[in-house]
């Protein structure tokens, strides 16, 4: 024990050696003074624990973060499939008669999908969902709810526009919808807002009509084994440009107010009158 801790800790210290590399250091405790040190080397040991914690935290949200980042690229490349496999795609007639293909645009982990029944005039001619006279009035419920459009996932029951704007046969939804469901496999939204009567009815699987749909959640199933999503059906841009009157207005609005506090987000000032 060197002569400046015997000094300090008298004949009633312990003696303990510490190996720290090859040096022992000789540590005294027991005694007031020496007690002090024991403090200070707790709270050394403390602030290495944290740190060495926190360390293996920001470790973790590293690994997380790059998760997800691989989860968001995988996610836009299967779209991207998609989108290809739809551009080619002939399983039906209206293959032939489109100028574009519109497979959907948007987010690929966008928490709320907009589905949409078949591509008009505009659409076909840009091969992008929603770009006419309704897809501004689509822009302007969004931008109410306090999003923003590339923020959601927007796109049709069918990809290709059926002539004269016709209503979509069974057969053609039949043969298209595989896209929409793989679509929304991909993206995982917590809810989807279905676009008029077509749109609820093939994603609900039911021949009610869009009055009696509309107003109340409802659960999508992908499959028989997945977990339900969450389903608004609401009027069409479309039918709110021929019918615009405050009633469907605000039937529309209190629909996407459901849909903004099943997903936890407030619900913005300018959107409520
Ligand atoms: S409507 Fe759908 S199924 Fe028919 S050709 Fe277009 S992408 Fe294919």
């Amino acid at each position: 024990m060197s002569e400046e801790i015997r000094g300090v800790c008298g004949d009633a210290g312990v003696l303990f050696y510490c190996l720290v590399g090859n040096v022992a250091l000789e540590l005294v405790a027991m005694t007031e003074e020496f007690d002090i040190k024991k403090v200070a080397r707790q709270h050394l040991e403390m602030d290495r624990f944290f740190a060495g914690d926190f360390t293996i935290k920001s470790e973790k949200g590293r690994i997380e973060e790059q998760n997800l980042r691989a989860e968001a690229g995988e996610a836009v490349s299967q779209m991207e499939r998609i989108a290809g496999e739809v551009s080619a795609c002939r399983r039906c007639p209206l293959g032939n008669l489109r100028t574009n293909a519109v497979s959907g645009e948007g987010n690929a982990q966008a928490r709320i999908a907009f589905v949409g029944e078949a591509p008009g005039a505009d659409e076909d001619a840009q091969g992008r969902p929603f770009v006419g006279r309704a897809g501004k009035l689509l822009d302007k419920i969004i931008a109410a709810m306090g999003l923003k459009r590339e923020e959601v996932f927007i796109g049709n029951i069918l990809k290709c526009r059926p002539p004269d704007n016709r209503d979509p046969r069974p057969e053609e939804i039949v043969k298209c919808l595989p896209y929409l469901q793989e679509q929304l496999e991909i993206i995982k939204p917590e809810i989807i807002v279905a676009l008029g009567a077509h749109a609820a009815r093939t994603l609900l699987d039911t021949n009610k009509s869009i009055g009696q749909l509309r107003g109340r959640l409802h659960d999508y199933y992908p499959d028989a084994m997945a977990k339900p999503i969450k389903l608004m059906a609401t009027y069409h841009p479309a039918y709110l440009l021929r019918n615009y009157s405050d009633a469907s207005r605000r039937a529309v609005w209190e629909d996407m107010q459901q849909v903004l506090t099943e997903l936890g987000l407030p619900i913005p000032e300018h959107g409520r009158k």
